[in-house]
Order: C-alpha cells, then structure tokens, then sequence
C-alpha cells in the first residue's frame, strides 16, 4: 500500500520518529505518456504529463501540506493559517481537519474558483475573504503568525517546500532516470523551487546522474519573474498563478540558472488554447493554471527549442474539476432538444 510522501521519502525529509504523520496518502500520481501533445513531422519528444491533479484535494499542494501540518503538530500549534489562491486553502483545511485542529485560510475576495472555496468550506475551515489579492493576503497572514499561536502554511514555510521536492523523486522513479526538461506553471514560485531541490539531492544521493533543465512560465498580466520587478495588479485567467509578488523569488531564478533553464510567457488565450488541447488531445484535465505550462510546451515545440529524442516533463499542478466555470465559458451556452429521435438525429447535424 502507499502511504504517503513522507514514508515513502522519510530519508529526504526533516521527519524524526516523534513527528505525528498526517497524510492523505498523497503523492504516487502518474506519469501519463502524451503523444499527441506536440506531435511535430521532424521532431520526436518523449512527452509525460505529470498529473499532480490527481493528488487527495486535487492539487500538488498536499505535498508540502503533509509536512507542513505534521512539523506544526509536532511543535504544538493547534491552527494553522495561509494566504490563497484557491489550492492552499483547500489541502490546508483538509490536512488539518485530519490533524483535529483548525485552519484559517485568507482569500483573495471574488476570484478563487469555485471548487477549491467548496473545499475549504467542506473541510471546515475558517474561511476569510479579503477585500485586496493574494500578495496582500501573504503579507496579513506572515504577519498575523509572527504576533499570535497559528503556524503559517504558505510555502515561505520550509517544510512545505520539502514534501514538494517529493515530485521530483517520483518523477525519476517513475521515469528510471532524470528528465531533460521540466515544463512547470510559476505563481509564487515555490513549487519550481522545491522541484529543483529535490533533483539536485536525488542526485547528491545517486539516484539519478544528471538534471533537467527547468522551464517556467508565467501569464502575461503576471510575470513579475519573466519583468524583473513587482507587478502590482496581477491579472489572467488563470487564478492560481495570479500572483504579482512571489515569495520564492530568489530561489526560482537560482533554479533557473542553475539548470541553464529559462522562464517565459504565455497569454491567456495561448493558455485557454492548452487547456482545451490537453484534454482534447491526450483525454487530461487540469486546471487553467497548470495549462500555462503546457502552453509554454506547445511554444516551445513549435519554435523547435527541443531536441529530438528530449525526455520531457510537464507538471499539471491542479485538477481541471476545480473550476467548472472556466472550461464552460469556453463552448456556447448548453441547450437542450426535444425527447425524440428526429430531434437528437438533427442536433447531430445527421438529420
Ligand atoms: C499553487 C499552484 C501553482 C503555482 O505554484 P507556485 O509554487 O505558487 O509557483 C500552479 N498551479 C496550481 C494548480 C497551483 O495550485
């Protein structure tokens, strides 16, 4: 049986046998080949889509929560708090609903898709919503945590980034080796960070004996990365990447040099586009954020930036169920036809 991340990689973790686990049983989400992705007549890549959508509340965010909320426990917090796009909120309420104490979770008010705000509200966690964006949401939360007994959450909270390294594990188990590119959605950069952590110590450790390049991408109404400074009101349609501050700054351009990566840009109908593809072409759905790497893929395939023969990587962080209201704006408004044949024969365009 799996039994989540922290088992299954104790040896890599800041876990001792006095830290109470608290797991979904996360982690183990496959590797799915996609052929059809970036099919190009002169170029072959060996494209996997890494469907982190698949994980307990739908997003790879349970990664890092599993640590996260067990490190909390072990140093006697009895709540935790955290700053949300949407997918935080919801692993946050769940993990410390299994934990037996409380979540506060602080939104961003109106644009956090409806899935992840029904999650966090199942899981009983205490749910505000803030009159101003994430960025503002991070600095209240950091700063509420310095002054009273709630242990923060965010990924500024080192241990959430150590059970995120975890993905890269798998991926090289999974793969017997280390990919050559890693195409992965940027918002507050933790999770490209914690990916290039954990390649480098599979490494240290010989599990692998090379390491893949890093891509990032961003959406274009939120690339402070990509702009080298602040974006103070960021926008895309993408939510969980609408982010105009990232915390992981510093360490998401080091992954980048170090890997001789590169983070670009990708607009909202190029990820919209992606969204549909991927689900079209390859039969997966995630969510609007984690299409922003998929577009960047698609980009990239395109403009011939990979080499034929590449093992490529692409990480789907969220679920595509989490936001209903995004993928049906994409098709005309549903309509229904009488109850007979004739009509359903018509509406087939057969009639
Ligand atoms: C959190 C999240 C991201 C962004 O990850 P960062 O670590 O903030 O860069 C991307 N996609 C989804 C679905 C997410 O939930």
């Amino acid at each position: 049986m799996w039994r989540g991340v922290i088992h299954q990689y104790r040896e890599f973790l800041p876990v001792t046998e006095r830290t109470p686990v608290i797991t979904l049983h996360e982690g183990n989400t496959p590797v799915i080949r996609a052929d059809r992705l970036c099919d190009a007549p002169d170029t072959r890549i060996e494209l996997f889509l890494k469907y982190e959508g698949v994980n307990p509340t739908g997003s790879f965010k349970d990664r890092g929560m599993t640590v996260a909320v067990s490190k909390a426990l072990e140093e006697g917090a009895t709540a935790v708090i955290c700053a949300s796009t949407g997918n935080t909120s919801a692993s946050a309420a769940a993990y410390a609903a299994r934990a037996g104490c409380r979540a506060i979770v602080v939104v961003p008010k109106g644009s956090v898709a409806l899935g992840k705000l029904s999650q966090a509200i199942m899981h009983g966690a205490m749910l505000i919503q803030l009159e101003g964006n994430f960025d503002k949401a991070l600095e209240i939360v950091k700063e509420a945590s310095e002054k009273f007994p709630v242990a923060l959450v965010n990924s500024i909270n080192p241990f959430r980034i150590e059970g995120q390294k975890t993905a890269a594990f798998e991926v090289c188990d999974q793969l017997g080796g280390s990919p050559d590119f890693v195409f992965i959605p940027v918002g507050n950069a933790g999770n490209i960070s914690a990916y290039w952590k954990g390649f480098r110590e599979y490494r240290e450790a010989r599990q692998v004996s090379t390491l893949p390049r890093m891509i990032g991408w961003q959406a274009e109404g939120a690339a402070p990365l990509v702009l080298g400074r602040v974006v103070e009101h960021p926008e895309t349609v993408a939510s969980a990447i609408r982010i105009g501050n990232p915390a992981s700054w510093r360490l998401a351009l080091a992954a980048i040099e170090e890997s001789q990566g590169e983070i670009g840009i990708v607009s909202d109908a190029e990820i919209l586009n992606a969204y549909r593809q991927v689900a079209q072409l390859e039969g997966v759905y995630c969510e609007p954020a984690s299409a922003a790497a998929v577009a960047g893929l698609i980009k990239y395939c395109r403009q011939g930036k990979i080499p034929h023969g590449a093992r490529v990587v692409c990480i789907l962080t969220g679920h595509g169920l989490k936001d209903p209201e995004t993928a049906l704006t994409l098709a005309p408004p549903l309509q229904a036809v009488e109850a007979n044949l004739e009509a359903v024969v018509q509406a087939m365009g057969l009639g």
